[in-house]
């Protein structure tokens, strides 16, 4: 199915969040088809307001590891400099401390406040040593500049400041092996900005962040000034501004873009994942044909087995209904979508009282790494003292695109259009903006 595109002067009106963060519906007159211009520089480390992105890097840290290699202003969040800038900076510690008022230290210098803007000289990155999986951490370069908010026990949240087609860039890189189709890479990309923007537009307007920089939001790993002209940085490039809407009552508007790693073949309805609401694109039940090439032990995965005890102490750790369960007796699925898909899970102890929980957060509580019950579609057998989970289909939630899937139907020939039609079906393609 290919995606009706919102042509020239149409007056499609798209809920537009990225402008001025509010409810204001945007005139978008703008052709959305996908070009192939040369990539542009995303060098700059102007963030214009409107369209830049607050990603978290790093909670509650009680250091970071910088280089810069030119000097780094440093301001409040009204642009008062609070200091001298920074001389470059090579694998240099920044601490905080405990101290009233809340301060960093950086060699020599102490600076106090309870918000610290890091700013890079134009065309100079700024990077921070960032965990890489297991013991390893790397040096990780970010556009735009970093925010530090100060706490008074010591610690900071580090916030990237970064304009959303350079923090898409850096999504790419995390998200799509680098042989992948360049396809996948656009439709990908598309789906990634109406995320961000989505995410941006709704939980970011009540936090200081708007997205994680992990799997829980969208990877993103920074971006790589040797390979800008990738197939990251053209995909971006020749999607910029375009994102996915859904023609609600009101108008057109972005929604919550879900994609996950391998549907397994059949996509879950996103409203048994977050809180997005039921509209079709998201409706789930689309067949997907193409994730079977996905990594052995992900389009079908081996049965796992957990001790009734260890699912018990997880979920009574969690949430308050559980612990007042005792030791559990029985783990059955109550509820299924029409592909057997498990929707609601329920537990009962050994009194026989007992409690419900939907089945994608009882994986994630009793697996928070979605790495051994990679996905919901799954049996349960009994086995007395453990419950092992059977007939595995998929790797990640299942809702909206298969990112196997996708990559399946681009090296068949389909289009970005066409990935995203299949995925998000009735959704439509808007640029929002140049
Ligand atoms: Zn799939």
């Amino acid at each position: 199915m290919r995606l009706r595109c919102a042509k020239p002067g149409r007056g499609l009106y798209v809920l537009a969040w990225l402008y001025a963060c509010g409810a204001v519906s945007v005139l978008v007159t703008v052709s959305c088809s996908i070009s192939d211009a040369a990539p542009q520089d995303g060098a700059s480390i102007e963030v214009h307001p409107a369209r830049s992105v607050r990603v978290l890097l790093a909670r509650d840290t009680e250091r970071l590891v910088v280089s810069t290699s030119g000097r780094l202003r440093v301001r409040d969040q009204n642009g008062q400099e609070l200091s001298d800038p920074l001389p470059p900076l090579r694998r240099a510690p920044i601490l905080f401390g405990h101290s009233s008022p809340t301060s960093m230290v950086v060699g020599p210098h102490r600076i106090t406040a309870e918000v610290i803007e890091l700013i890079p000289a134009a065309g100079e990155r700024i990077e921070l040593l960032m965990p890489a999986g297991g013991d390893k951490e790397v040096m990780r370069r970010y556009p735009g500049f970093l925010r530090c908010l100060l706490k008074d026990d010591g610690t900071a949240d580090i916030i990237n400041v970064v304009d959303v087609e350079a923090y898409l860039r850096g999504v790419l890189r995390g998200e799509v092996p680098p042989n992948w189709h360049r396809e996948t890479y656009r439709a990908q990309a598309i789906a990634a900005r109406t995320y961000v923007l989505y995410e941006k537009g709704t939980v970011g307007r009540n936090r200081d962040w708007d997205v994680t920089s992990t799997a829980r939001s969208q990877m993103y790993v920074g971006i790589d000034v040797e390979t800008e002209k990738t197939k990251a940085a053209r995909a971006v490039d020749a999607t910029r501004g375009i994102v996915l809407t859904w023609q609600y009552p009101e108008g057109d508007h972005i929604f919550c873009t879900y994609y996950s790693a391998v549907c397994g073949g059949t996509t879950q309805d996103a409203s048994f994942v977050g809180n997005a609401g039921s509209i079709p694109p998201l409706a789930g039940g689309v067949e997907c044909d193409y994730c079977w090439r996905a990594p052995k032990g992900t389009y079908r995965w081996k049965p796992v087995t957990f001790p009734k005890k260890a699912v018990g102490r997880a979920l009574a750790r969690r949430y308050d209904d559980f612990a007042s369960l005792g030791s559990v007796a029985e783990v059955e699925v109550t509820d299924r979508a029409p592909d057997h898909r498990a929707r609601t899970i329920r537990v009962t102890g050994h009194k026989g009282k007992s409690a419900e929980l939907p089945a994608e957060a009882f994986r994630l509580t009793i697996d928070p790494t979605g790495w051994t019950v990679k996905s919901t579609h799954f049996r349960i057998r009994d086995d007395g003292k453990a419950v092992t989970f059977t007939h595995g289909r998929g790797w990640g939630h299942g809702a909206g695109l298969c990112q196997w899937g996708a990559e399946g139907m681009a090296r068949n020939g389909a289009t970005a259009e066409q990935i995203l039609g299949h995925y998000y079906p009735g959704a439509r393609l808007a640029k929002v903006y140049e």
